[in-house]
């Protein structure tokens, strides 16, 4: 599932792509893309408005269009936007389709199924169920030192745990709360209250650094309009994790092998030489 850094990329994509054009039609072709509205609703909703800006709110993207409403969606696991000339077939999970005046399209291709989308007044975007939870977005001075430490002392769960839940900190998934783990030299079972007050300073550190490094490379990739989705960082690019997905190879500092555990049902690569448990004691 893509996590923050490549939603960034797609809203930055797709911004740079269809701002300022013009929906003239809009077709639903699979219904519970968008579970509250019908297909003909969807169609007026979007009919003869233009796309304002498109940006991103924790791992939604946001179409702000002209007729006071945002179109939120969400990707999941493999939800991507096509722009297509408006002559070329329709790909084979087209579940949406946008119609621009002019010669062009956008799809939302899907072939997992588990996309999502909502149009909502856009005064009212903060306040949607699924927005509305999400912890301050991690470049933000909302998201600062003080509340990252104030979030984790009241968390009994482990560290992972903690990291990728959006309501505590926003843009994590399983590969960069293990890459954050691995540059903070915790380790994933440490319960979050028992986390230090200057080692809860280093991970808000690592959480942006991962963040922000993950962005700046995904910034310097060129968009293929054909194809705007998660997998950005697939087979080609010479990104290399430092700890995720690299279960027996050496530790890049240590060159211990690198260990995988189940957690939440979900796999967390570490190194048990570099991120040692604490010992647990409530942390002042
Ligand atoms: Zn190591």
């Amino acid at each position: 599932m893509p996590e923050l850094p490549e939603v960034e990329i797609v809203a930055r994509s797709l911004n740079t792509i269809v701002s300022g054009k013009k929906i003239v039609a809009s077709e639903l072709l699979r219904s519970r893309l968008v579970p509250d509205c019908s297909p003909t609703d969807f169609a007026d909703r979007l009919r003869n408005c233009t796309i304002n800006f498109v940006n991103r709110r924790g791992k939604h993207i946001l179409f702000d269009l002209d007729n006071g409403r945002t179109l939120v969606t969400h990707l999941r696991m493999s939800g991507r936007f096509m722009h297509l000339p408006i002559e070329s077939e329709n790909p084979k999970f087209a579940h949406a389709i946008f119609y621009f005046d002019g010669d062009t399209r956008l799809v939302f291709d899907d072939q997992r199924h588990f996309g999502l989308m909502k149009i909502v007044e856009t005064s009212k975007v903060s306040e949607t169920e699924s927005i509305r939870k999400l912890a301050p977005e991690p470049f933000s001075d909302e998201f600062s030192s003080d509340y990252l430490r104030t979030q984790l002392r009241s968390s009994k769960r482990s560290v992972k745990e903690f990291l990728i839940d959006q309501t505590r900190v926003c843009g994590l998934g399983n590969i960069y709360a293990a890459e954050v783990m691995f540059l903070a030299k915790v380790h994933p079972e440490q319960p979050a209250n028992t986390i230090s007050a200057a080692k809860s300073v280093i991970l808000h550190d690592k959480i942006r650094k991962v963040l922000n490094e993950a962005v700046s490379l995904g910034a310097t990739l060129e968009t293929n309009e054909t194809n705007i989705g998660g997998s950005i960082y697939g087979s080609g690019s010479d990104w290399a994790w430092r700890v995720y997905d690299r279960e027996g190879k050496e530790c890049v500092i240590c060159k211990l092998p690198i260990h995988r555990i189940r957690q939440g049902g979900r796999s967390t690569y570490f190194c048990k030489r570099c991120q040692k448990k604490t010992a647990v004691r409530q942390s002042k």
